[in-house]
């Protein structure tokens, strides 16, 4: 590797800003791929463009105005043969206003728009070309994913220093793939596939580019997908040479616990808890991963394995990914486990520093058998005294590598924690592959009976009045209902003040319906005492935010009001509905949306009407928005590859994992090679 300092005018206020995009030598600049392209390789007459689009146009300029409105405007009105648009600019000097003079050329380029059938582009880069033939740009131009305080020239002198320092020896990137291997992946070498992406030529088909078609693109998707399916399988390989408690016992607790339930586990949980009780009988240390859709019954083989833990003497953690989440399980384990005898704590970020000791102690002496707690808190301050199991509550929010980092926790002696990692979003199969292939999987592929699966429709905002009505009825038949308030990209205050909002509209309109509010600016104090009003019945309507798409349970709860459903995820969707249709009772779910509804947002809703099966909709959610968004990653920045699109490239991952296993035997050192050059940093840092 070449430090990127190597090159030119990248100091150490530059690298500091690299390495926040993961770059730290020059061949991570090389693996630093555009987002997307603009086109300045040709002219556009306006009546070519259409709005959204971007592009470079000459035109001559007819009128420039200043408009003083509430903000200062200038507005340029520029025409050629086929029509004509304008170009507005909010900041701007008197200089530049009087340099457009009536009669002018100017070439410009940027985004257009349309404002009452009038194209138009807002700060458009622009020159004026006095009748000279314009220089074009023989490659279209590159703009990379970027960080603060870089900019996309800078990146772009840096990307194009890069690539020559590559062109001056082509050694220097090496081909890791072997002949036969790399023959499978068509024409482009390594080198010339990396030159094409970061600068296509004019006469790239650009279409197949940006549809993930190009073979350029392909031979680097291939390339990518096999470092990290290799780097899983080493881990994984690794993983089976540690040794774990092995954990055998007659079960006695668990006959006990199921002793105490008013119902039959499905057929579905024995099986997962069997595949459970099996691994961790064995002196290897587990990973598995157990899928199972809201409602499926989780907890249950969750109970099963952390009480295995407890009976053969051993302590066992179970960890949330939020402060709410793990407080919630500890409500619904203690009510488990307790009667049991089980001793268990939750450790929390709100508890006193002198309480938290106590607990702390406690735990450090082996008194506690099982401790529930958020990630972080696990991370900073939990010391175990011999501890066999983590069950990890993964909400889909930790990568494969931050969750080798955690089992170094529990290492009592040369002895790993078992693994146990619970999700609730389905996983469609391609993506699981790559996501979760460290891991071995079970799926909870039934519901408990009696289930009905929960009726959708989805009426316009408009409606909302005859909606609240209804919302009466049902409580005065006694139905408790879910009203939702959801803001998806703004803030957490906002979310609050909506749901505020309609907690107080709600009051009006329905003076006799006894109504709670919970969202995640309460303290968990306030929060819990709403929660449990509303389980015990006291409650009849639940206002509250999305807090509530994480575990509570109330079975009496058959109707569900979502506030606007266009902006949400299919996935969070079907979450959120997953907390009605827990009883007998036939329950319903309304999506209200606000008008009129965008192709995609309408195609969302549909599928939810369709279908309540969890794997169903999440296969739509990946065709509709890439796995990325599925998995939250875009926010966390796991599992976030470079150039591959696990939606689009389902094929070439179908050849990666038939090949991976034995070239990882075959191969060890080119193996290491490719996962270091694609996966460095991260297969580092797990190594931590
Ligand atoms: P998950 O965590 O998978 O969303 P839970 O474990 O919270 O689901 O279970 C949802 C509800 O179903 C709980 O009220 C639980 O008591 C109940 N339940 C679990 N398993 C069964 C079963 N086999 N039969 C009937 N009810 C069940
Ligand atoms: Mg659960």
């Amino acid at each position: 590797m070449t430090p990127v300092t190597e090159l030119k005018g990248v100091g150490e206020e530059v690298s500091s800003r690299l390495v926040k995009l993961g770059i730290e030598s020059i061949e991570d600049v090389l693996l630093h791929f555009p987002l997307r392209y603009q086109d300045r390789t040709r002219v556009r007459t306006i009546g070519d463009l259409y709005p959204g689009c971007e592009a470079l146009v000459t035109g001559r300029v007819h009128a420039a105005r200043v408009a003083y409105g509430r903000r200062r405007m200038l507005t340029i009105a520029i025409s050629d043969a086929t029509g004509s648009m304008r170009l507005r600019f909010f900041h701007f000097s008197i200089a530049q206003y009087k340099s457009f003079t009536a009669g002018q050329e100017v070439c410009f380029y940027g985004e257009c728009r349309q404002v009452k059938g009038i194209l138009e582009m807002i700060h458009p880069e622009y020159r004026f070309t006095t009748g000279q033939p314009l220089p074009l740009e023989s490659y279209y131009t590159p703009v990379y994913p970027t960080t603060e305080g870089l900019h996309q020239k800078s990146l772009l002198k840096i990307t194009e220093q890069a690539l020559q320092w590559l062109a001056h020896d082509e050694n220097r990137l090496d081909e890791l793939l072997p002949p036969d291997v790399d023959d499978c992946v068509g024409d482009f070498s390594l080198q010339e596939a990396i030159c094409l992406i970061h600068r296509p030529p004019a006469e790239t088909d650009m279409q197949a580019l940006t549809e993930g078609r190009h073979p350029a693109r392909h031979r680097l998707v291939f390339e990518e997908l096999l470092a990290n399916v290799l780097s899983l399988k080493r881990l994984r390989s690794e993983e089976h040479r540690r040794k774990a408690a092995a954990l055998q016992c007659r079960g006695e607790l668990f006959e006990k616990l199921l002793g105490q339930l008013s119902f039959q586990p499905t057929a579905a949980q024995n099986r997962v808890i069997d595949e459970v009780r099996r691994d961790i009988g064995q002196p290897r240390p587990m990973m598995r991963l157990v899928q199972g859709d809201v409602g499926s019954g989780k907890t249950l083989v969750a109970a099963a394995a952390l009480l295995q833990a407890i009976e053969c003497g051993y302590q066992a953690a179970l960890m949330a990914p939020t402060e709410i989440l793990a407080e919630q399980h500890n409500g619904n384990f203690r009510a488990l486990l307790e009667p049991l005898g089980v001793t268990m704590c939750l450790i929390s970020g709100r508890q006193k520093a002198r309480e938290r000791e106590a607990l702390l102690r406690y735990v450090r002496q082996g008194v506690t058998q099982l401790v529930i707690g958020t990630h972080a808190l696990f991370q900073e301050a939990v010391e175990f005294n011999r501890l066999a199991l983590i069950v990890v509550d993964e909400k889909h929010r930790f990568g494969v590598h931050q969750r080798l980092l955690l089992k170094q926790k529990g290492e009592a002696g040369d002895c790993d924690p078992h693994q146990l990692i619970m999700t609730a979003t389905p996983i469609p199969r391609s993506l699981a592959m790559v996501m979760y292939a460290d891991l071995d999987h079970s799926v909870i592929d039934e519901m408990p009976p009696g289930r009905k699966p929960v009726r959708t429709v989805a009426l316009s905002e408009k409606r909302r009045s005859e909606v609240i009505e209804h919302v009466g009825e049902a409580c005065r038949d006694g139905a408790q209902v879910y009203w939702i308030c959801t803001l998806i990209e703004e803030s957490e205050s906002l979310q609050c003040r909506a749901a505020e909002d309609s907690f107080a509209h709600l009051g009006e309109r329905l003076p006799d319906v006894k109504l709670g509010l919970v969202h995640g600016q309460l303290s968990s104090a306030e929060k819990e005492s709403v929660m449990r009003k509303f389980k015990s019945g006291e409650i009849s309507v639940l206002v509250a935010t999305t807090v509530v798409e994480v575990g509570v349970d109330v079975p009496n709860a058959s109707l569900m009001v979502i506030e606007n459903a266009e902006r949400m995820g299919l996935a969070q969707l079907h979450q959120l509905r997953g907390r009605v249709g827990r009883g007998a009772q036939q329950s319903t779910c309304v999506l209200v949306y606000s008008p009129p509804l965008s192709e995609k947002a309408a195609r969302r809703i549909e599928v939810l009407r369709q279908s309540n099966d969890g794997f169903e909709i999440a296969r739509d959610d990946m065709r509709m928005r890439g796995p990325g968004e599925i998995m939250g990653t875009r926010q966390t920045g796991q599992m976030c590859f470079r150039v591959a699109n696990l939606g689009q490239d389902t094929e070439l991952l179908q050849k990666v994992t038939q090949l991976a296993g034995g070239f990882l035997r075959d191969n060890p050192e080119l193996s290491a090679k490719l996962i270091d050059r694609w996966l460095g940093r991260l297969a580092r840092y797990a190594e931590v």
